[in-house]
């Protein structure tokens, strides 16, 4: 079922807005937000009230959901982090596409031989797509947003220097996300992508740093709205392409920060150097914000396995956990394959890779996490959608991140089967 537009295959824009709650766009007055933008597309689009997410709660296994159409032990990319040791410096995260066991929207656009564009989305570097520049930057470096040499390393050849000279005279002083904007904007005119992916990311930052309703979190929506507003204004000069925006998952308050690993080291499961290094044994972890997983590297001892029982109990005991994830519960959550169990912080909570010091204290450094299991309130993500195929003000209610995949395919007017399901199409087109 082929879609139309009013003049011809309808071109796609799917802007991700990272940490982006659905109650900004439902209820701005409670927070204040001036957002024109948004609620124009949900007045004449179709929206949800909620999309629940994946498990854990973050950017890049829920941006694979978002092009694949399914979950983390299907896809394959089951945390931020590519490597399972927390004593490693400077930890890779996923940036690959490569790692995908499923195709993504961009290789179906590929094969039906149409074009895609991307800026900055996670998982795509050296993904099928034809005007590319990945999100991927050097860990060791401090500020990941200042790192131009590795996206423009892992870009399409030649499109860096070609988007960094449009980019020149507003270089100093732009936000990662006005950046990402104008570049879109040429790509978008340039080279006539059927699809283009944005990840925006400014309001993530700030809702890590200040909390998610904190006064510089909200600016920043307010700001992410502006461009919103530059992408509607630049796509009224041409033809009305549809619109999507969306959200990875949403974003809690925390106030205290947790170390398992300090725990889990007092209890053995890591040694020391003569200098208090920490050394890698048996156990594997990965820190989520709120939630954090461990991983059995080598076959436990049964006094391997009372180890870390006795390290969840005191993190349990000190108020750091909501609940314990076993085994059985991350596979009906279609969860990491390989970790033994997954904690999920408590309210307020979130953890941290801190080996060193009390098991929790006062936060220093964050005020808004993410990453807890995607039925906690407050972690839902967004979902709104504008276009010559979208009937206005519909309300889709509360939707799963898996079915934003076939959606996008049935908007592009992609062949069903690999993506595709028709019947939310219907449902959009009322
Ligand atoms: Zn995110």
């Amino acid at each position: 079922m082929p879609m139309k537009g009013k003049s011809g295959p309808c071109r796609l824009a799917v802007l991700s807005v990272d940490g982006m709650r659905p109650d900004f766009y439902r209820r701005p007055q409670e927070f204040g937000l001036k957002i024109p933008n948004l609620l124009e597309l949900v007045k004449s689009g179709a929206s949800a009230d909620a999309v629940e997410s994946i498990y854990p709660t973050t950017t890049y296994p829920a941006h694979a959901t978002l092009v694949t159409g399914v979950p983390p032990s299907v896809h394959g990319i089951y945390s931020h982090l590519a490597s399972l040791d927390p004593t490693e410096k400077a930890r890779p995260w996923c940036w690959f596409a490569s790692a995908l066991r499923v195709p993504a929207v961009w290789d179906v656009v590929r094969a039906t031989g149409r074009k895609a564009a991307a800026i900055s989305w996670p998982v795509s570097a050296g993904a099928a797509i034809d005007y590319n520049i990945p999100e991927i930057w050097d860990p060791a470096m401090a500020d990941p947003h200042r790192d131009f040499t590795t996206p423009a390393r892992h870009s399409t050849p030649g499109l860096f220097p070609e988007v960094l000279k449009v980019l020149e005279p507003i270089l100093a002083g732009a936000t990662p996300d006005r950046l990402r904007t104008e570049a879109a904007l040429y790509l978008w005119d340039r080279y006539r992508p059927d699809l283009l992916l944005v990840h925006f990311v400014h309001y993530d930052q700030l809702a890590h740093q200040f909390g998610p309703a904190s006064p510089q979190a909200l600016a920043a929506m307010e700001e992410t709205d502006d461009e919103i507003g530059r992408f509607r204004q630049g796509f009224l000069e041409g033809e009305a392409p549809t619109l999507v925006v969306l959200s990875d998952h949403g974003f809690v308050p925390v106030e205290k920060e947790a170390a398992p690993l300090s725990v889990l080291t007092e209890e053995g499961l890591f040694d020391r150097e003569a200098d208090g290094t920490p050394i890698l044994g048996k156990l594997g972890a990965v820190h989520a914000g709120g939630s954090f997983a461990v991983y059995w590297l080598e076959e436990p001892s049964a006094s391997d396995r009372a180890s870390l029982q006795r390290a969840m109990k005191r993190l349990v005991e000190a108020g750091a956990v909501d609940e314990v994830v076993v085994r059985a519960q991350l596979e009906s959550l279609s969860a990491d394959p390989d970790a033994e169990l997954s904690i999920d912080a408590a309210p307020g909570v979130y953890f941290s890779d801190r080996f060193e010091g009390p098991l929790v204290r006062d936060s220093i450094k964050d005020r808004g996490t993410h990453g807890q299991l995607p039925t906690r309130p407050g972690l839902e993500a967004s979902f709104i959608v504008a276009g010559p195929d979208v009937s206005g003000g519909r309300n889709l209610g509360r939707m799963a991140l898996t079915q934003v995949a076939p959606i996008l395919a049935s908007l592009l007017g992609l062949p069903g089967g690999i993506l595709a399901s028709n019947e939310e199409l219907s449902e959009l087109k009322g």
